[in-house]
């Protein structure tokens, strides 16, 4: 059964065939070579705590993995990076570079501010049961990649230098505009772009930025071309650092080559950074450079979209502190397909939380029934399941119909049961399928808190919303004799049994 997956790039829906796989054939060898598909997902910038919808994104990849390992029995190799410099308000080449804003806003150095939401966003992965990439470069590690991409630019005429830069020329390369929809001429009339005097055309963005004029207090800074470092706070033309664009391209490279399989990001990054992404390595490489472009639909909180700049975010720690485990957000984040747009309501977290919860206990059931092995039973052919949730994962990632398939074999074992073993073996293997590929279901996230522990824990979540740390230690203590241990992890608790 062919997966199918939507390619932004084309705007349809294509059968998914890895490049290794292609050129394998060609040359009619067979081996390992034929299950491995090349992935770049773009990582967070590191200016804060990353919030759900950045999440949701990560998600989506993190599902497509899954799938094509469990679906389809690939080996995925992934790049996932760590922007931790070069990337400037408004994704735009003018303004602050977001990292370096907030160490100035701490009076701390950027890699510090860098370093601590990096922490903060591994734990967050971790606690949403994201598979770990094989590769997680950071920016400020990839420079002289940058570099020899910008060099091979300026060699090939697609690139020029200015008083504040290095720039790409979008008129040089014809392609520009495929992956957004946008065209040169009304990227020249449109107002999103400032106009700076010294560009050849208004959409030329930069690969460079020289560390002079607005740019001097830019702290992370490097020698071009040798890459060396030089760091300070002092105008200095012959020192910069990376346009935001430029990373990208140069730590997929580094890992996957010159052309890879898929690139996933949220449906934000289309444009400008996915679209200049493509035009810089493909006139560098003079090759395709991303076969599939998958990007996940935004998740709107209220009427507005969910975006730190508007103020309008909720983090994993808002999440925890509602009680709400992080894999019941995974769960609700992945029950809508990812080319749907979200509408984020503490209405759908409860649904989520209530959905998983059976799920999970469903699948316990049988697995504990399954080991029991009781002689007898019924015979039935559950085999259908598993072939209609593998075409609901292959009909572009349709998780609203694969869960609704896992639903329905949950009621039809209830009905039909008890079961033979030959019958549960195939449940078995549907709950295994699930599981792997949805990530949410483990047998860890089983055991439900008793209510009256419950209750307790949202006492003390109220206590410290007042900062009443005098009665938050008392319920701690009184959690405590009942035999569980409650943590503060940010703004939210976590409880584990003693
Ligand atoms: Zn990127």
């Amino acid at each position: 059964m062919p997966l199918k997956l939507y390619n932004t790039l084309t705007k349809n829906e294509e059968e998914f065939v890895p490049l290794k796989k292609e050129e394998t054939l060609r040359q009619a060898q067979d081996g390992d070579a034929l299950r491995i598909v090349t992935m770049y997902t773009c990582g967070p910038t590191v200016y804060g705590r990353p919030h759900i919808g950045n999440y949701s994104s990560f998600l989506m990849a993190d599902l497509l993995k899954r799938w094509l390992q469990a679906g389809h029995q690939y080996r995925v190799l992934h790049v996932k990076n760590i922007t931790d410099v070069g990337h400037l308000l408004h994704d735009a080449d003018q303004g602050d570079d977001k990292v370096q804003k907030e160490a100035e806003k701490e009076k701390v150095h950027p890699l510090e501010v860098a370093q601590r939401y990096t922490e903060q966003y591994l734990e967050d992965e971790a606690a949403l049961n994201m598979l770990e990439p094989d590769h997680r470069p950071r920016a400020s590690e990839t420079i002289p990649e940058m570099i020899a991409i910008i060099t091979e630019l300026l060699q090939r005429g697609n690139a020029y230098e200015t008083e504040d830069g290095i720039y790409f020329s979008v008129e040089t390369f014809a392609a520009y505009g495929t992956l957004s929809g946008n065209t040169l001429e009304n990227l020249s009339a449109g107002s999103r772009i400032a106009v700076d005097e010294q560009k050849r055309h208004p959409a030329d963005f930069a690969l460079w930025k020289k560390t002079v004029a607005g740019n001097a207090h830019h702290i992370l800074r490097w020698k071009f071309p040798s890459g060396e470092k030089a760091e300070g706070t002092t105008e200095d033309a012959s020192a910069g650092f990376p346009g935001w664009h430029i990373e990208c391209s140069a730590m997929s490279k580094k890992f996957l080559g010159e052309t890879f399989d898929i690139h996933t990001g949220g449906e934000d990054n289309i444009f400008p950074h996915h679209e200049c992404e493509i035009a810089q390595s493909e006139c560098a490489s003079g090759k395709q450079f991303v076969r599939m472009w998958l990007h996940k639909r935004r998740i709107d909180l209220g009427s507005a979209k969910m975006s730190k700049s508007l103020g309008n975010v909720l983090t994993l720690p808002d999440i925890v502190a509602k009680n709400y485990s992080p894999l019941d957000l995974r769960y609700y984040l992945l029950s809508v397909h990812y080319r749907t747009n979200l509408k984020f309501s503490w209405k759908g977290m409860d649904d989520a939380k209530k959905a998983r919860r059976k799920i999970t206990e469903w699948m316990s059931e049988v697995k504990a029934e399954g080991r029991s092995d009781p002689a007898g039973g019924a015979t039935t052919d559950a085999s259908s399941f598993i072939t209609i949730f593998t075409e609901a994962m292959n009909a572009d990632l349709n998780t609203p119909a694969a869960l609704a398939v896992i639903f329905e074999a949950m009621n039809a074992y209830r009905a039909k049961k008890p079961l033979d073993a030959a019958s549960r073996a195939i449940f078995i293997d549907l709950i295994e399928l699930a599981r792997h590929t949805f990530g949410c279901f483990e047998e860890e996230a089983e055991e439900a808190v008793p209510d009256t522990i419950q209750k307790l824990l949202n006492e003390r979540s109220e206590a410290r919303a007042q900062k009443n740390f005098t009665e938050s230690d008392r319920l701690r203590d009184e959690i405590k004799k009942s035999g569980y241990e409650v943590r503060d992890a940010g703004r939210g608790q976590t409880i584990k049994k003693l």
